[in-house]
């Protein structure tokens, strides 16, 4: 964090770009080759608290909470549209932020749109519904109304997908709400901000904080004007904000990764199975909440599975954003690549067999935070590459003779967020999926996701789900109003 003349006003709240209150700001910097990307301002409590006040203000002002659901559908409809429009601009941020090749960028910003499009559509659907009270003379409705203010705290990884996902369900909803991005890839969620503040979005409904989690974020799980705080991220920042979310008993959401078993049967398409294997574990250099991390093949697959991955994987090409031959990026700072090289040492000390991989960038990539594909054979239940996140190009190998041991390996987590199912018996593939307990079970594929499926996890994976109709409702209050139309004299205090 560098101090600088001009402090950068690049805080959105109550409707305008403000710089922080004590001046702060933060170089962002690519972790492909550590080049400059700008310096944006670094929000201290009092700015998070001045946001804070802005979106509890603009709820308690009412008009978009009662503008009609329909027409904040609508907006959201606007809103997808001008990221379809600006979506090179948008990528190449994100891409900059984050080291993530342009490709999967664009994808992301394409699903970004989709997900607006759902919530938007979504919105004004169904206003609530009737109840039946069993009397003719009493009418009795559930009616669905915004929380309030919603802390929105997303990750690094997929900086605005996560945002999106949070995002649109809030404002469909009819909330307002604080977003605080990770302190490391700002810029997109910037553009976002720039884009609501452009359609005609009422001033203090959307507000942006950047700055440390520690410092910034903390105080939208604390603060007794926030009425729910959705958190994705971390275990261990997750517990934090569970805690203290509890002391002003605010809703909570948490998306807090996996540890995501792909479990591939000897009668697996194995062309497929390998390719989604690699694809499963390597996709975005590994830093994906649902990663395939966690390879479960049957023994008599085993060797001539994990040659060919093997094979595959020391060919996987690693290189920055706008090197088009590139097929994995970096790891998004040089701590995080010293916690996943950490993770690797200790797999190997456990006595985890090192296939490929385990080594950094060298040449041209050596200014970047580059991490190779990374296969260990022969682990067990209990060793710690097994049971943690690793969060980086690293995929452990375990085996299973029956349909029963696969299950129970696939569920020998304490996480519950994904896992796959590869086989051509699709009998087998219901049962195992059936019986497999994970938020998203995939059957011969890996990673695809839908904005009108439900998202998250079972188990420590956390609290809750994004998207689909459930996504919504976790931006919503259930209010009963029980309207009796015929009153009668109870009788029940007669003597009185
Ligand atoms: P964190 O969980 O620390 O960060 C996620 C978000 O929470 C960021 O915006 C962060 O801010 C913020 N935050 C951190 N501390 C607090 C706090 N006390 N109160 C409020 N907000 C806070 O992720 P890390 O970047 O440290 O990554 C740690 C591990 O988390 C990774 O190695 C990986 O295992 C996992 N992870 C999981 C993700 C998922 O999708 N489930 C996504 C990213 C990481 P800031 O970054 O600005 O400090």
């Amino acid at each position: 964090m560098n101090d600088v003349i001009d402090p950068p006003a690049t805080l959105f709240v109550n409707g305008e770009w403000v710089s922080a209150a004590a001046g702060g700001a933060r170089e962002i910097r690519c972790p492909a080759d550590q080049s400059l990307v700008g310096a944006v301002a670094e929000a201290g409590v009092a700015d998070a608290e001045r946001a804070i006040a802005a979106a509890r203000h603009a709820f308690d002002r009412g008009d978009w909470p009662r503008t009609p659901a329909g027409t904040r559908g609508d907006l959201l409809l606007v809103v997808a549209g001008r990221i379809r429009d600006r979506k090179e601009e948008f990528a190449r941020a994100e891409s900059l932020d984050t080291g993530k090749r342009l490709v999967e960028s664009r994808i992301d910003m394409d699903d970004i749109a989709n997900c607006l499009r759902y919530f938007g559509k979504l919105a004004g659907v169904e206003a609530g519904r009737l109840v039946d009270a069993g009397s003719p003379t009493v009418v009795s409705r559930i009616s669905y109304e915004p929380v309030g203010v919603c802390g929105l705290i997303t990750p690094w990884n997929y900086p605005l997908l996560q945002a999106a996902w949070k995002v649109a369900p809030a404002l469909a909803a009819g909330n307002t709400f604080v977003l605080k991005p990770s302190e490391l890839t700002p810029h997109t969620a910037m553009l976002l901000m720039d884009v609501l503040g452009e359609v005609g979005l009422p001033a203090g409904v959307a507000n942006l904080v950047l700055g440390s989690g520690a410092v910034a974020g903390a105080p939208l799980a604390e603060h007794p004007d926030v009425d729910l705080v959705s958190f994705t991220g971390g275990l261990e920042t997750g517990r934090r904000i569970a805690a203290a979310a509890t002391g002003t008993v605010k809703k909570v959401a948490l998306e807090l990764g996996g540890k995501n078993p792909n479990v591939v049967f000897a009668d697996a398409d194995f062309d497929a199975a390998v390719d989604n294997a690699l694809n499963a574990a390597f996709v975005h250099a590994g830093q994906v909440c649902s990663a395939g991390a966690r390879l479960v093949v049957e023994e008599s697959l085993h060797g001539r599975f994990v040659d060919e991955l093997v094979r595959r994987a020391e060919r996987i090409r690693m290189g920055g954003p706008f090197d088009e031959a590139a097929e994995i990026g970096p790891l998004i700072s040089a701590a995080h690549r010293d916690k996943v090289t950490a993770y690797v040492q200790r797999g190997l000390a456990e006595g985890a067999v090192l296939r490929c991989g385990g080594t950094w960038g060298e040449g041209e990539l050596a200014q970047g935070f580059f991490y190779a594909p990374t296969v260990l054979d022969g682990v067990r239940s209990g060793m710690s590459v097994v049971r943690d996140e690793g969060f980086g190009p690293v995929v452990t190998v375990e085996t299973f003779t029956t349909e029963d041991e696969a299950v129970r390996i696939g569920n020998d987590t304490h996480y519950g967020l994904a896992a796959a199912v590869w086989t051509q018996d699709a009998g087998k593939a219901q049962r195992v999926a059936g019986r497999l307990r994970h938020g998203t079970v995939w059957i011969n594929d890996f990673h695809p996701y839908l904005p009108q499926a439900e998202w998250g996890g079972f188990g420590q994976s956390g609290v809750g789900r994004e998207l689909g109709p459930t996504g919504l409702a976790e931006y919503q209050e259930a209010k009963h109003i029980y309207h009796n139309i015929d009153p009668q004299v109870t009788g029940w205090f007669e003597g009185s």
